[in-house]
């Protein structure tokens, strides 16, 4: 199959929840899963802590329609999983290779995938606020139970305030508002956006995505936002849980 990456329509508008692409190549995988594999797509795949989009695919005259299960990338190619709904069965789609289709992003899964996720990136900068310079890790941004973990540990002592401090500072940030923009940037550009520095697993040579919120250090981001902090709400900071060195702060948005 052809093996040229996807091209990440959502990189440069994160707000787009419809779009025109055409099919490279329909897929049965190893699971039992059809993939629809696309020239483009503003389909949001799993990664970096992020749910993947669902929705549709109309294909041509929209006789024939994908319904998006799951979205995953794979070595720059983004796989839409799912199945064909229409009388003409999984084989019509085989056939289409080249013709134009229509995206459709299932609107208010993203708009709570992405205020959970911008949530992720304002607590960052809360932790930074009220005095905890730990450096963020991995980040949760589902649902069930979003959480962000921090390389260092807070004080028993300290929990409880720092909690209210930070749910405290989140939402005065939420309350402010602040916009939301992406940019992708030469590499030095990005690093003194990102506060002078940038993770070592970005490549010297590339020009990273920065995310920036408000007036706030930009960091490396692949995933989607709200326009502005004020469509977040608003944010609870539910559980401060310190555990081999490692700060885990849970919250969820209202
Ligand atoms: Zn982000």
């Amino acid at each position: 199959m052809d093996s040229h990456p996807t091209k990440l329509d959502y990189y440069a508008d994160m707000w787009r929840l419809r779009s025109e692409s055409t099919i490279v190549s329909f897929l049965k995988g190893d699971d039992g899963r059809s993939a629809l594999v696309l020239d483009s797509t503003i389909f949001h795949p799993q990664g970096g802590g992020q749910p993947a989009d669902t929705g549709f695919i109309a294909v041509g005259d929209q006789e024939l329609k994908f319904v998006v299960e799951d979205v995953r990338l794979r070595d720059g190619i983004v796989y839409h999983y799912g199945y064909v709904e229409t009388l003409a069965g999984d084989g019509a789609v085989e056939s289409e290779t080249g013709k134009e289709v229509r995206l459709h992003v299932d609107e208010s899964r993203r708009k709570l995938n992405s205020r959970l996720h911008s949530a992720g990136h304002l607590l960052d900068i809360c932790m930074k606020n009220v005095g905890l310079g730990l450096e963020p890790g991995k980040g949760y941004h589902f649902p069930d139970g979003p959480f962000v973990e921090y390389k260092g540990v807070i004080p028993p002592s300290e929990i409880s305030n720092k909690q209210k401090e930070l749910e405290t500072e989140a939402n005065a940030l939420i309350s402010k508002g602040g916009e939301v923009a992406v940019a992708l940037l030469p590499y030095d550009e990005a690093v003194e956006e990102c506060g002078g520095s940038l993770p070592d697993y970005i490549p010297k040579e590339s020009t990273p995505r920065i995310v920036k919120l408000g007036t706030n250090p930009g960091c490396p981001c692949g995933g989607t936002h709200v326009h502005n902090l004020s469509e977040i709400i608003s944010m609870k900071v539910s559980q401060i849980r310190t555990k081999k060195g490692v700060t885990k702060v849970s919250y969820t948005v209202g």
